[in-house]
């Protein structure tokens, strides 16, 4: 049997956070629900209370940070947002921060809160543009990157951009919901702090609302540890356990969804009632030779501009009867929506993009569920 750490990812995913290997033990964790635990004297390294830390937040945490190939454990948050606001708790007040013009809208919203509420100084970039990008780190103080980014699916060239900032002493923050670990490890490219919304891909059942923060740095995992604990941005038992079990089947579910996405995007493509489709995995897409140099896998959301702007969008999402019409992604089940349909999504976005996140349905149903429906267009 190959060792603990060279288990490569799908094994890693089954295997991590399990209690120990006893005659007549459980093959997974408990979910422990108490407050408080039985504790006096110096407390050391003990349980105290569970704001500051549980034994059912461990297992996750243990199994993320191995599938980030971080020498730490992940930190866990109530959601992907208590994630964000822990990682950009690293840019100082009056300090200068970079960030995607296109990213995931409430990240963006954060970043406008600290220009207000602390004068921070945002520069937004086409995170594609990597001069662009480059020109930007200069004299910043940290920099926020997707990729791909929500919801145009731009690639970054993120060993281009990591060494960039890491050599003018830029912190870097990826969110690498979208690419989940499987797809791209930021941390080996010299990435501060990687993040997640756990609610997503990880997760993948579309029933909990979960963050997670990974870094390689020490000073910085005892810095976001002590984030949560003073915030109390903490997850709940449940909720975590759920993840956990979630996270077992992660490689299936992510590679069942990157294969029906690379289907349906060469067919949407193909179709005569789409206009745009989005998707590293068409050889026509800008983000293609990057994706196909630098991730594994093209991810599973792809972004479609039906014929006939955003009516016709919005009319394509009611007519479909298997995808459903709602936000966020990375469930089994395929969702879409049209992203304008927000008024803080950004302008730079067309009107009539929709984001559809594949699920790991049978590819043949959701392409006549999708063919129906644009049909009707023609
Ligand atoms: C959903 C999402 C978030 C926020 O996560 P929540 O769990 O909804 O708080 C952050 N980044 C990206 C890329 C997301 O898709």
């Amino acid at each position: 049997m190959p060792s603990h750490d060279s288990l490569r990812p799908a094994s890693v995913a089954v295997t991590a956070g399990r209690p120990p290997r006893v005659q007549g033990g459980p093959v997974n964790p408990p979910v422990v629900l108490s407050s408080t635990y039985v504790s006096q004297g110096d407390p050391g390294s003990d349980l105290l209370y569970a704001r500051i830390g549980t034994e059912t937040w461990q297992p996750f945490e243990e199994a993320l940070g191995r599938l980030e190939g971080a020498t730490h454990p992940a930190v866990v948050f109530g959601s992907g947002m208590a994630a964000v606001a822990a990682a950009l708790s690293l840019v100082p007040d009056g300090g200068v921060l970079v960030v995607p013009r296109h990213a995931y809208q409430v990240s963006l919203g954060y970043a406008d809160d600290l220009a207000a509420r602390h004068g921070v100084e945002v520069r937004r970039v086409d995170i594609a543009e990597t001069d662009q990008v480059v020109a930007a780190l200069d004299g910043a103080d940290v920099a926020l990157i997707e990729s791909p980014t929500n919801p145009m699916l731009e690639v970054a060239d993120l060993p281009a951009l990591l060494d960039a900032a890491r050599s003018r002493g830029v912190r870097t923050i990826v969110d690498n919901t979208f690419a989940t670990p499987l797809g791209q490890n930021p941390l080996a490219l010299g990435a501060d702090v990687v993040l997640h919304s756990v609610t997503k891909y990880l997760a993948g059942h579309s029933d909990v609302v979960l963050g997670a923060c990974v870094t390689n740095d020490p000073e910085l995992d005892a810095r976001l540890r002590a984030y949560r604990t003073l915030h109390g941005s903490i997850a709940g038992p449940m909720e975590v356990w759920l993840a956990l079990r979630g996270l077992r089947t992660l490689a299936l579910r992510v590679e069942r969804a990157q294969a029906n996405a690379v289907v349906l995007a060469e067919r949407l493509a193909a179709h005569p009632a789409v206009a745009e489709v989005r998707h590293p995995s068409l050889p026509s897409d800008p983000g293609h030779e990057r994706a196909r140099t630098q991730m594994r896998g093209f991810g599973a959301i792809i972004g479609v501009r039906p014929v006939g702007g955003p009516a016709a969008a919005d009319a394509v999402v009611a007519a479909l009867r298997l995808w459903v019409p709602a936000t966020s992604l990375g469930g089994v089940e395929s969702t879409l929506e049209r992203r304008r349909r927000f008024a803080t999504e950004s302008l730079t976005v067309p009107e009539d993009l929709l984001r559809m996140s594949v699920g790991i349905e049978d590819v043949e149903d959701l392409w006549a569920d999708l063919a129906q429906a644009l049909d009707r267009l023609l």
